[in-house]
């Protein structure tokens, strides 16, 4: 079944994308596909010539669209205007690219931040129109939103079936730990490494009240491939540990501190923000599906990548 499969990844260099690579490279269910991993120096997708002649070039029978203007909290307060523009026109581009090549199934990507902020909890896959998204990263939810509008609509007007997931936050090797623009976990991973470094406090920004759900990319790669080779609707569908599984900031911060082996002081700082309190998200639709699937413990997940920026730090993305 998989003789002839061509999988183009767009955004092959980042944090999933660089985990979907060793899940498939370990995966006997990928064996005879041809896998091909893009970053931004193959091609701008935010230009139309540029993502037509990669798939004139590559002519995938499948793609994982993960390619995104992506950032935490304080990188989208300050640039909503970018991330709803890049995000819209590569959207654009590679969906009608591949509907232009004749591709059978696209998955792109979605995120649970993109839902109304003012909602009931959990939140679930039939909610993401229902309300304006959260005041701090409007133009990074209008942009995704779409993405489930377009695939709706090719759906509807031709019939094609491509879809979408929402993974929770997502964490591991290969993330941006760039500390004024990345997410929150990696941030404070850069943070423990240096206060540990220079015997200072590790600042959490914000009360560390918060609750988020937290998916390690190795499982979220896992997922993917299941996704493309078995998930046949056009909805989406969010990829996430439990409602139980929710940690505040502050837990993350001291799941941090204990897996960068970091003993001195935590302190908060009020004077940033907390951005959205909650999203909590429901997996019921994806226990439905795979009701034994596992996923890594959080404290071992943050370990790992701990661990792997420690052995990587010169290189890392910072
Ligand atoms: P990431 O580490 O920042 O990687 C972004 C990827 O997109 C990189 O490969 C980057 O290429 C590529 N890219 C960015 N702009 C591009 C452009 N103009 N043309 C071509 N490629 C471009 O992001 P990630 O965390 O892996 O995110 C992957 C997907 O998951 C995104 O769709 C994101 O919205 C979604 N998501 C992420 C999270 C999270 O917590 N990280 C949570 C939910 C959903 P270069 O390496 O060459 O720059
Ligand atoms: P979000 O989950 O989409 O809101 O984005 P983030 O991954 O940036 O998480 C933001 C939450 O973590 C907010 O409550 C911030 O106040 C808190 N936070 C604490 N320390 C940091 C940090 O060093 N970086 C970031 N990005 N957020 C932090």
């Amino acid at each position: 079944m998989a003789e002839g499969f061509r999988v183009l990844v767009t955004g092959g260099s980042g944090l999933v994308g660089k985990a979907l690579e060793r899940a498939v490279s370990d995966s006997e269910k990928c064996e005879g596909f041809k896998w091909i991993f893009l970053s931004s120096k193959d091609a701008d997708l935010t230009s139309v010539e540029q993502t037509r002649l990669l798939f004139e070039k590559h002519k995938p029978t499948h793609v994982v669209h993960l390619a995104a203007m992506v950032g935490g909290l304080f990188r989208n307060l300050q640039y909503n205007l970018d991330f709803l523009r890049n995000n819209l026109h590569m959207n654009d581009n590679v969906l009608h690219c591949a509907f232009e090549a004749g591709v059978k199934r696209v998955v792109s990507c979605l995120s649970t931040c993109i839902f109304p902020d003012k909602t009931t909890y959990p939140i679930d896959e039939t909610m993401i129109h229902n309300g304006p998204p959260h005041e701090s990263n409007f133009g990074y939810s209008y942009a995704k939103r779409l993405l489930d509008v377009q695939n709706r609509a090719y759906f509807r007007q031709h019939g094609r079936r491509f879809t979408s997931i929402i993974p929770t936050n997502v964490f591991g090797p290969d993330d941006n730990f760039n500390i004024e623009e990345g997410h929150v976990l990696p941030g404070l991973v850069h943070k423990a490494y240096i206060a540990k470094r220079d015997g200072s406090p590790l600042v959490v920004w914000g009360t560390g009240k918060p609750r988020r759900q937290f998916i390690y990319s190795m499982d979220l790669a896992r997922l993917i491939v299941w996704v493309l080779l078995k998930y046949e609707e056009v909805e989406p569908i969010i990829l996430s540990v439990g409602e139980e599984d929710e940690v505040s900031i502050k837990d993350v911060a001291e799941a941090v501190a204990a897996g960068m082996d970091f003993h001195g002081e935590i302190v908060f700082d009020v004077t940033k923000s907390d951005g959205q309190y909650k999203k909590t998200a429901s997996n019921a639709k994806l226990r439905k599906y795979l009701p034994d699937f596992s996923f890594t413990p959080f404290d071992q997940a943050v370990k790992e990548t701990c661990e792997w920026f420690v052995k990587n730090y010169s290189c890392a993305r910072k």
